[in-house]
């Protein structure tokens, strides 16, 4: 196989989301896994709609997702620039051989003429195409309209008896039969140039070899193939990918919980998860959890399949997410949980280590990074039990000897948990009445954390104080 070449070509029209991250996901795994190189490219041409400038939201959440991609706008390379806005003049030079090959010609129709004529076709149930008015000009109305300076765009001459075809990873050949489709139009009226004649070209200009991007782009793809074969270069493989759902199998939109990249970030989502995630979904795996050099290791592409859709489990993510905090690297994981905990605590004056403390206390608890704000709660909140409150964790004939045996106590964890166990056996006190009461004077809840982590976190002080009730 050739020089393996793919793109991810975000427009910064919107917020990154769960969709386009898997785009660029696969993107990337793809080209690493044939050695290949992956391009990231910035269709910025729209820029009425340009919502991040410069794209810097796009490579921000890139980078936090560890997705390199060898060329672009921050890496540069050979086929610079990377933004589509700064691509003008190659995408003129290709317009001009167009012209010159005798493969466009001028569309003068305005909008609302293309509209009533849509609408015809739609109320005689034909499928909507562009009827070639402009296509039977004669060299003469041609030069009798631009002397009269209407305004006009470029359209392709599509060989409506033709037939095409090209590859698609998950479908094998895709053959299409050109006569339903139009002579799409190359340039817009102002003279800027499609999205499809612009990102076609800048596939061939970059030498991309696979395009794997959403099946919503399927019917571009046809008319990108017919430009690709007027350039008399090779096409590309695609893959188109199925379409994110949401659980009721309609398309995920931004009204679906979890679909922006920036509010699972804040949620306390792991770009390891959101990666591992995105890469398991729609394709089945031996094992669940992997990294990103495992999923590159474990992925084959020699067998994907096309399902027509692909659920998007908040759930399912979050529980990997939940796997991930679980075995992450404890000193990374504190100081990923600090800002959380900042905004909702004083924590200055507190050591790394006691953070540290607090967070492996409930580490293999926590869903979220946002988790850790209401699982240490009890830390920063010197819990008041009352007696009537203990009952639900003591028969109540023996809170007056549970309260006098922990009252005032001090020392050495060791010392402690001896003395507990006696004391216990003497008042006949069971180790769940003890530990639960214990657990609720010193977090609120009877149930969570062990009773010597909480030793440990608290520090003696704090835990003797806790276990002293006046109550
Ligand atoms: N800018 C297009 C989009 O965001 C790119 C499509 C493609 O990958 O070709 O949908």
């Amino acid at each position: 196989m050739k020089n393996v070449r793919t793109r991810f070509a975000p427009s910064p029209t919107g917020l990154m989301h769960i969709g386009n991250i898997r785009t660029a996901l696969l993107n990337y795994i793809f080209a690493i896994k044939n050695k290949g190189t992956c391009v990231l490219r910035i269709e910025d041409t729209d820029p009425k709609r340009n919502f991040d400038p410069g794209a810097e939201k796009i490579q921000q959440h890139l980078s936090w997702l560890n997705l390199t991609f060898q060329e672009g706008p921050q890496s540069g390379g050979s086929y610079a620039p990377y933004f589509q806005s700064q691509r003008t003049s190659i995408y003129q030079e290709h317009l001009d051989y167009l012209k010159e090959q005798d493969f466009l010609y001028r569309c003068f129709c305005t909008a609302q003429e293309l509209e009533t004529k849509r609408q015809r076709q739609i109320a005689m149930k034909k499928p909507p195409r562009y009827d070639g008015t402009c296509r039977k000009l004669t060299f003469e109305q041609v030069q009798h309209k631009l002397a009269e300076k209407i305004p006009f765009i470029w359209r392709m001459k599509v060989n409506h008896s033709q037939k095409i075809s090209f590859n698609d990873l998950a479908r094998n050949t895709l053959n299409f039969d050109l006569k339903n489709f139009s002579d799409f139009p190359v340039t817009r009226e102002d003279g800027s140039f499609t999205f499809v004649f612009a990102n076609c070209v800048d596939d061939i200009a970059m030498n991309i070899t696979h395009v794997l991007r959403g099946e919503d782009h399927l019917t571009n793809t046809v008319s990108q193939v017919v430009l690709v074969q007027a350039f008399g270069k090779e096409v590309p493989t695609f893959w188109h990918l199925s379409i994110l759902c949401n659980k009721t199998g309609k398309k995920l939109s931004k009204r679906d919980q979890g679909f922006s990249l920036e509010d699972l970030k804040t949620a306390g989502f792991l770009p390891e998860a959101i990666c591992n995630y995105l890469g398991i979904i729609g394709g089945s795996f031996e094992n669940e959890i992997m990294s990103l050099p495992e999923l590159i290791e474990a992925y084959n592409f020699d067998s994907i399949h096309s399902t027509s859709q692909v659920r998007y489990d908040l759930e399912k993510l979050t529980w990997i997410n939940h796997k991930w905090i679980a075995q992450y690297d404890l000193a990374s994981l504190t100081n990923l949980c600090k800002p959380y905990l900042e905004k909702e605590y004083n924590i200055s004056q507190l050591s790394h280590e006691t953070l540290q403390c607090l967070v492996k206390a409930v580490q293999t608890d926590m869903q979220t990074l946002q988790d850790i704000v209401k699982l240490v709660k009890f830390y920063f909140n010197r819990p008041k039990i009352t007696k009537q409150e203990l009952s639900t964790t003591i028969d109540s004939v023996k809170i007056d000897n549970l309260i006098s045996m922990l009252t005032n106590q001090h020392g050495s964890w060791e010392h402690f948990s001896t003395y507990l166990k006696d004391e216990a056996k003497k008042h006949n006190i069971s180790n769940k009445e003890l530990f639960s009461s214990i657990r609720i004077l010193l977090t609120g809840n009877s149930k969570g954390l062990q009773i010597h982590d909480l030793f440990v976190c608290l520090g003696q002080k704090e835990f003797f104080a806790r276990l002293t009730t006046t109550q």
